[in-house]
């Protein structure tokens, strides 16, 4: 069947960016610059789309102070290894090109009238980064980053497809050759011819329970943008051939139970200074990282609060502008709610996986090139890139760079018979009548995940997981029904996280040690031959394979600088 008689719409471009967050954005706008045909789709509105919809309060990194590449990527190393434990999850070359690149990425968002700088006309580095260390990170007013981004594309002549959501990729002889995609308001099905194609979907987290009471009504409500965290790029990616990186790796952060009024973020960590924890009977604590978070439980001295209330108060209004830039709304609800930040004790919730830094995602180099040819990852999506500051770097580094690519590639071929099983699969649950919800099978996924996986594993719970994720897929992924477009986009996002909670699940049975935040009841101690390894998953041939990999090591022009 001819390709216009299968698909709805059929558009040809020479880059396809899924996503228009911020990593996206910043990609349309600089591929546009040289020229190039981009099409950017996007499955909500790119105005107030993705996790910094909201707002950005701090950027990193910012090179200052002397501190050179080569010493980024050992600062790199190090807070992995705080939140991860001792390995170096990424191409280490990522983080070097990154910082190399700070500056330039200042000069660059300038031109698309994104401003870095504070009220004063300087940068405003802050004190000490998120951990410590030195001054890389800065705050920003980016409350209306979004729509300033927005506005950026469109006026560099991109293509923005909104409220449309990519499916899966279309590939031809080991290379990319664009994608499918369904329009989520008519149901249109569109087939996109790319030569190459950006993802640049954001973080994945929606296979575990988000932070507020779970009450039936929030099972969206997340600290991340719940479009953005359904893991779309990784699924497509893996589906087509690529190679995803440690998704056994979950991060473990803290939350504030009241996320709804103020994140943890800034009020911890707000301007480098940091609060104070206490136990529920005034016992101040050290901060109670995973494993301290448990004892304290185990001793019946939770729940833990947080508390600012030592801080002074130019401390306390710089806190506000903060969260100005990043949450408008945050003081507004908190004050409606009687709780003062200034005194107010914060309760904070318990093990949560998956809620803060996943290093997990698209495995890719400094290039941020996949291992599927033509195809790029970029922004949190990108193994181990996560925070606005590198969705804006690897955004622009892309975008500036792929036209190199784009020169060379020839026209993409679309393999028919492909473009017609994946509409088969993306319509499909338009014409089951009596099946199952999205947010049925959603939240049973969810719910293996927190019961069977979560912060402390072992091989039963895992295996047991295994086997009930395989009977839900089984029995239930072909019953999702959707009754609007809207719907589908549902049931298509809950097909990509059944996939990848397949892989996180497979991924942790295989690593076989305790290490960082990855705890395995049954074995408590540190495998030395999982020491600076990537956990590498794709489809060979089809099949599921798993590899554990050593990533790439500096290349000796960056190595160059220390001699
Ligand atoms: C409240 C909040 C505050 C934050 N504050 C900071 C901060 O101050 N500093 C900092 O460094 N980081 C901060 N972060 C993190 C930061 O927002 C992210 O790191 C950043 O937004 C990542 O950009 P991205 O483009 O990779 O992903 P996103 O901005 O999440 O964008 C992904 C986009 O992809 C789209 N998409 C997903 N799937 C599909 C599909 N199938 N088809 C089409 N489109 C799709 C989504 O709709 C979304 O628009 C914050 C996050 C939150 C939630």
């Amino acid at each position: 069947m001819a390709l216009d008689k299968l698909a709805d719409r059929v558009i040809d471009t020479d880059v396809m960016i899924m996503g228009g967050g911020i990593a996206g954005c910043y990609c349309a706008a600089k591929a546009a610059e040289h020229g190039l045909k981009v099409t950017l789709v996007e499955k909500s509105k790119t105005d107030r789309s993705g996790c910094g919809a909201m707002g950005e309060d701090h950027y990193e990194p910012v090179q200052c102070d002397g501190v050179t590449p080569l010493e980024f990527v050992r600062l790199w190393e190090e807070r992995q290894h705080d939140l991860n434990g001792d390995g170096r999850f990424t191409d280490r070359n990522i983080p070097y090109r990154l910082l190399d690149k700070s500056l330039w990425v200042l000069e660059e968002s300038e031109k698309l009238g994104i401003t870095m700088k504070w009220d004063d006309g300087e940068y405003y580095h802050m004190p000490s980064g998120w951990f410590g260390g030195p001054r890389l990170m800065i705050r920003v007013h980016w409350p209306d980053i979004k729509p300033k981004l927005a506005r950026a594309v469109r006026r560099s002549g991109a293509n923005i497809l909104e409220r449309t959501m990519v499916v899966d990729l279309l590939t031809d002889n080991g290379r990319v050759a664009g994608a499918t995609a369904i329009d989520t308001r008519t149901g249109e099905f569109i087939v996109i011819k790319a030569k190459a194609v950006v993802l640049a979907t954001g973080i994945f987290a929606r296979c575990y329970e988000p932070e507020e009471p779970l009450f039936y009504k929030y099972q969206m409500k997340y600290h991340w943008c719940p479009a953005s965290i359904s893991g779309d790029g990784y699924a497509v990616a893996y589906r087509a051939g690529a190679d995803l990186a440690n998704m056994d790796i979950t991060g473990w952060g803290l939350r504030i139970r009241d996320d709804l009024t103020i994140s943890y973020g800034n009020f911890d960590h707000g301007d480098g200074i940091r609060a104070k924890w206490y136990t529920w009977d005034g016992d101040e604590i050290p901060y109670p990282t995973a494993d301290k978070y448990r004892e304290i439980e185990l001793k019946g001295k939770d729940p833990i609060y947080v508390s600012q209330s030592h801080l002074p108060d130019d401390y306390h209004r710089r806190m506000q502008i903060a969260f100005t830039d990043e949450k408008a709304i945050s003081f507004k609800i908190a004050e409606e709610r009687g709780f003062n930040p200034r005194t107010h004790r914060y309760e904070l919730m318990e093990n949560h996986p998956l809620n803060f830094m996943v290093p997990t995602g698209v495995n890719v180099n400094d290039d941020f090139a996949a291992s599927l040819e033509g195809l790029y990852a970029i922004g949190d999506c990108a193994n181990g890139c996560h925070g606005c500051g590198n969705a804006a770097l690897g955004g622009l580094l892309v975008g500036d760079n792929i036209h190199r690519f784009i020169s060379g590639a020839g026209e993409p071929v679309i393999n028919q018979a492909q473009v017609a099983s994946q509409k088969q699969t993306a319509l499909a649950p338009l014409g089951v009548k009596r099946g199952t919800e999205p947010i049925e099978l959603e939240l049973s996924t969810r719910y293996i995940c927190k019961r069977y996986v979560g912060m402390l594993k072992n091989e039963g719970r895992l295996l047991e997981g295994q086997r009930r994720l395989r009977s839900l897929k089984r029995e239930f992924l072909p019953k999702l029904m959707a009754k609007d477009p809207h719907y589908l986009m549902r049931a298509l996002e809950c097909r990509n996280i059944i996939d990848l909670v397949e892989l996180h699940i497979a991924a942790c049975l295989v690593r076989k040690e305790t290490r960082g935040q990855f705890v395995r009841l049954d074995y408590p101690d540190k495998d030395p031959s999982r020491d600076n390894m990537i956990t590498i998953q794709r489809l060979d041939n089809g099949n599921p394979a798993l590899e554990i990999r050593e990533p790439p090591d500096l290349k000796p022009e960056y190595l160059k600088e220390e001699k």
